[in-house]
């Protein structure tokens, strides 16, 4: 399990969607959350749009890996599609924010929790604001946490600095790379050489 935090606008969707991209066979986790959609998401790919009352189900029935409150409204990880995944023995990214990387790394000690930062604060101001997502209020609201977000990155495995798109990417890959290289991931290997 691959897990994805950061402040807002520092880059993780822009990052998850090309690593995927280069590797169709990582699948990416869609998370629930009671915020509205912005213009062009989609219900089922970007989120599972919810009603608080839902929401709220699905935290009384176990049904989330991990949950939490950001910026004013609730995020979770449905826990089915994540189980099935690894069960199938396939790699599995999460973006997620802080609060729920830790749970993740609580349950599963072996997930690899990466925190994507921006270079700047003038430069994560001007990638909120190019993005063109959110609302002057909503922006300030994602700017005012970013402070004590970054004051948690060293929980994490690996930071990188998200200033050149490409450069961060190989960073991702490396880190990747070297996951992959783990003796876990060798159990079968070693009964080829076994009689
Ligand atoms: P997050 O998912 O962390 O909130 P996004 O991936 O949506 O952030 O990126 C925020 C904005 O910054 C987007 O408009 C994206 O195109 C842009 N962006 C991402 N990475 C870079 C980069 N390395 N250099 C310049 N702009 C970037
Ligand atoms: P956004 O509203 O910009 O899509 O996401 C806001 C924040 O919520 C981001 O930090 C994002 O990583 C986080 N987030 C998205 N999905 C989840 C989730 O399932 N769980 C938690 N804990 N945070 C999430």
């Amino acid at each position: 399990m691959l897990v994805f935090s950061g402040p807002s606008g520092a880059g993780k969707g822009t990052i998850c969607r090309a690593v995927r991209q280069g590797d169709p066979s990582l699948r990416l986790s869609v998370s629930a959350t009671t915020r509205l959609p912005r213009k062009g998401e989609v219900d089922g790919v970007d989120y599972f749009f919810l009603k608080e009352k839902e929401f709220r189900e699905m935290i009384a029935n176990g049904q989330f890996l991990e949950w939490a409150e950001v910026y004013g409204n609730y995020y979770g990880t449905p826990v089915d599609f994540v189980r099935q995944e690894l069960e199938q023995g396939r790699d599995v990214i999460l973006e997620i924010d802080i609060q729920g990387a830790l749970q993740v790394k609580k349950k599963f000690p072996e997930a690899v929790l990466i925190f994507i930062a921006p270079p700047s604060k003038t430069e994560l101001i001007t990638r909120l604001f190019a993005r063109g997502t959110d609302s002057a209020g909503e922006v300030q609201k994602r700017i005012n946490c970013t402070a004590a977000e970054l004051k948690l990155a060293d929980r994490y495995d690996y930071i990188i600095v998200n200033d050149d798109l490409d450069r961060a990417l190989n960073k991702v890959q490396a880190i990747i790379t070297a996951e992959k290289s783990r003796p876990r991931f060798f159990n079968t290997y070693y009964s080829r050489f076994e009689s």
